[in-house]
């Protein structure tokens, strides 16, 4: 099926259209550098970048796919999770399409079409089922059992305070390394020493573990770092950065990889999927593919393209629901900021 995906949950405007696998159009207009000021996105910001984007943003994904409108045989837009107001953009816009085209429409899963992004891989090579699937980016950590992408998708654990993106975002801010956090601290690290530091690994000790196994925390990390950081300042020591950053770096990356390769070694799984904009990281990708080769479990990272928030993602997972013959989501259904990652469709 041939479907236009519509994606507006965080500061990406994003419109994709697919032919069931194949990428046809994956257009991204970003506010994201209005937000650098603010060091986050502002949700305001966002859903008013978003009103302007659309249209131009549509016009540039059909030119690019060489369609029309009445060519489709559906559409699908994020419903959440994500910030309300931005989504309620998107799906104005996406509703909007539909009465007049009367085209079916589709609200969609975003975390869902995080991992639904994988079969968009120019390659061609298939996801197998069923896979662990680690989702990190400025708003979210999920870890995932997914058996069946339209139907069954477990809930392993999350963040219980700041996504992995955040804690960047946050940590280069202190750093004084600008916005976005990730590739900032990614480059300062580069020429850092990741063994300077003992920076805290979140929800990693015995007890934690009982309870939250699959879950995590980056908070705590933040808060040594600020308080590593302030204590140096305050005793007129020089901050090295680069040593800062990459120790840094390798407590996200060593919790993140560790529990993800847990989660596929407890649940019998040899398979991992990364997602998300986090998923750009060199240490975090490094460490994933080291950990996964010592356990025996495939690795896949889609290119980063279809890791960070886009449209095409959203298609896919509209074209998956269509070939399954499910029933369109109608006009009725509106933004839910907290979709649980179990309902694939609303
Ligand atoms: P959502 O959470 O809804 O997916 P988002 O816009 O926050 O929205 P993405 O666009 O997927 O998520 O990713 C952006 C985040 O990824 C930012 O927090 C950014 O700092 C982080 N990021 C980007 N590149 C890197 C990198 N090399 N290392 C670590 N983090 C990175
Ligand atoms: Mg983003
Ligand atoms: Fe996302």
């Amino acid at each position: 099926p041939l479907v236009l995906g519509i994606e507006t949950s965080c500061d990406e405007t994003g419109i994709g259209i697919v032919r069931g696998r194949e990428l046809l159009a994956n257009v991204i207009a970003s506010s994201m550098d209005e937000h650098a000021r603010y060091g986050g996105v502002v949700p305001e910001v966002a859903a008013r970048a978003h009103l302007e984007a659309l249209e131009p943003t549509l016009r540039e994904a059909l030119d690019t796919a060489g369609v029309t409108l009445d060519e489709l045989d559906g559409i699908a837009v994020t419903s959440g999770p994500g910030l309300s107001g931005a989504l309620m953009v998107g799906i104005g816009a996406a509703k909007g399409l539909a009465l007049a085209t009367g085209k079916p429409l589709y609200a969609v899963n975003h975390l869902v079409g995080h991992v639904g992004a994988d079969v968009l891989r120019a390659d061609g090579s298939e996801l197998e089922l069923p896979t662990i699937a680690l989702l990190v980016s400025g708003g979210h950590t999920s870890l995932l059992h997914v058996r069946d992408l339209l139907s069954d998708v477990e809930l392993l654990g999350e963040t219980i305070d700041d996504a992995a993106g955040e804690a960047f975002d946050k940590v280069a801010r202190l750093l004084g390394l600008g916005y976005p956090g990730g590739p900032r601290i990614d480059e300062a690290a580069a020429s850092g020493d990741p063994a300077a530091i003992r920076f805290p690994r979140g929800l990693t000790q015995p007890k934690d573990l009982e309870r939250h196994r699959y879950d995590f925390s980056f908070s705590g990390l933040k808060t040594a770092v600020a308080r590593w950081v302030e204590q140096r300042q305050d005793a007129g020591e020089h901050v090295p950065v680069a040593d800062v950053a990459a120790s840094f770096r390798e407590s996200v990356a060593d919790v993140l990889t560790a529990k993800a390769i847990a989660a596929c070694v407890d649940r019998g799984v040899p398979r991992l999927l990364l997602g998300g904009g986090v998923a750009a990281n060199a240490r975090i990708r490094g460490l994933a593919q080291e950990r996964a080769d010592a356990a025996g479990v495939e690795l896949r990272v889609p290119p980063l393209s279809l890791c960070t928030d886009n449209g095409a993602m959203i298609a896919a997972v509209g074209a998956g629901l269509i070939a399954a013959g499910r029933a369109p989501s109608g006009l009725g259904f509106g933004a839910d900021s907290t979709l649980p990652v179990t309902t694939v469709q609303m």
